[in-house]
């Protein structure tokens, strides 16, 4: 079978919903469809809330069916691979689905089996992630069952969607032991491939500062590839070439190295091989000019957040309506990301940076200091204006 659709949206996830709203919000809006297999949409950012107890991992799931805009086409099939020189798609379902604008969407691909001995073993006897909705509640429990020990947090050596997750419920696990009178009897471990604690100077320094005062042990550079699930080991890749470090832990958080969606990085779209290669102001793909892409599957060179899809969206359907129309290209994304650092339960550094790592903050006061305003925003204001904002087209 065959369709065709004039803009076809590929993944309905933050950043495919957003531009689908955005372009179907249209005074003379363009035939859109959206395929996207899943029937659920998750808010991710508050898996961070969800892994520390705060907010239940339902209230991050609605059904995919209601954020589908007026008048767009849901295909409820997954892409198997892209044809852009035909300017056509194929499924998984085996259908051919044809376009006259493309607009790519599919979001970071977790490669959980690049590290050995996790197979079967996440979200039991410890071992535990925010980065999925299914093992989102045994960070909890971990943390409700923790009585003393090391409690070991990693990051990834590869690009990741929002780089700041790692730490933020690190620093909420570390409030829980206080609270819970454990912290005295715990190690509270900060594994990370990364060399410092934030890529942005200004919110580095804060952080730095909040790690101190927490007496959080820091190793930098330090690449989990296996976990020893038995004897309870988790064994760390030193990247500057020392010996491997093997630490204990009672709790494991772990962030699994991600990268392009396997359907990109084989087709034409990959610039260099994983993600899809666009000009990063205009989101105008380098080499097949009637296609589009925005967040974590795109090559712009930010932090992958939902926080960056809301400034990419706008500058992509400007841009993308600008060349059905024939005219210049003249929208600009400069970057802009934003990252709410939870540093304890009720308070928040809230990071807002561009592609030069220059500091853009939204309040007239200094962000980098730990606030309870901006964690209630996370908490109440962020997610209704993703659900009725965002997704629905209007900021
Ligand atoms: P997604 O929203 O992930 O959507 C991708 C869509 O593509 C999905 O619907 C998926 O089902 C679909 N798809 C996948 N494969 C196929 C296929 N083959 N065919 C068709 N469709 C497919 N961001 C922030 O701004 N602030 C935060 O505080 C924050 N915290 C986070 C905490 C955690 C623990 C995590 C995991 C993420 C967090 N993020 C945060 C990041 C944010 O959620 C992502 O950056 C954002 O969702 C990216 O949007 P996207 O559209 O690129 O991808």
């Amino acid at each position: 079978m065959t369709q065709h659709h004039s803009v076809l949206v590929v993944g309905g996830g933050a950043g495919g919903l957003s531009v689908a709203a955005r372009l179907r919000n249209m005074e003379n809006p363009p035939d859109v469809a959206i395929l996207e297999p899943s029937e659920k949409h998750y808010y991710q950012p508050l898996w961070t809330l969800v892994g520390a107890g705060v907010v239940s991992k339902e209230s991050t799931a609605r059904d995919e069916r209601d954020y589908i805009p007026q008048g767009a086409t849901w295909i409820k099939d997954a892409v198997a691979s892209f044809d852009p020189s035909k300017n056509a798609v194929t499924t998984k379902g085996g259908e051919t689905i044809t376009y006259d604008q493309l607009v790519v969407a599919l979001g970071i691909q977790l490669d959980w089996g690049k590290i050995k001995g996790l197979e079967g073993n996440l979200g039991k006897d410890g071992i535990v992630s925010n980065y999925l909705y299914e093992t989102v509640d045994s960070t909890w429990k971990a943390l409700r069952e923790f009585k003393g020990g090391n409690a070991v947090f990693t990051f990834p050596s590869t690009p990741m969607k929002c780089a700041g997750a790692p730490q933020k419920i690190m620093y909420l696990a570390d409030d829980w032991l206080r609270k819970t009178g454990v912290r005295d009897k715990s190690k509270v471990i900060y594994a990370s491939a990364g060399a410092a604690i934030f890529g942005v100077k200004k919110y580095a320094t804060a952080l730095a500062e909040v790690v101190k005062r927490k007496g959080i042990e820091t190793r930098f550079r330090h690449d989990l590839v296996e976990v020893r699930a038995k004897s309870r080991e988790a064994v760390f890749k030193n990247l500057d070439g020392g010996d491997e470090l093997v630490l204990k832990y009672e709790m494991l958080h772990v962030v699994p190295p991600q990268s392009a969606p396997d359907v990109i990085k084989k087709s034409e779209l990959a610039a260099d091989g994983n993600w899809v290669g666009v000009h990063k102001h205009t989101l105008q793909h380098t080499r097949f000019p009637n296609v589009f892409s925005l967040g974590d599957c795109s090559s712009l060179p930010t932090s992958r957040t939902g926080a960056a899809v809301r400034k990419q969206a706008p500058v992509l359907v400007e841009n993308l309506m600008a060349l059905r129309e024939g005219r210049a290209l003249t929208a600009s994304y400069d970057g802009y990301a934003s990252c709410p650092l939870v540093t304890g339960y009720g308070k928040l550094i809230l990071a807002e940076f561009d592609y030069d790592g220059k500091p853009c903050e939204s309040f007239p006061f200094d962000q980098s200091k730990e606030r309870y305003s901006m964690y209630a925003m996370k908490v109440y204001a962020l997610p209704e204006a993703y659900w009725n904002g965002m997704l629905r087209g209007r900021m």
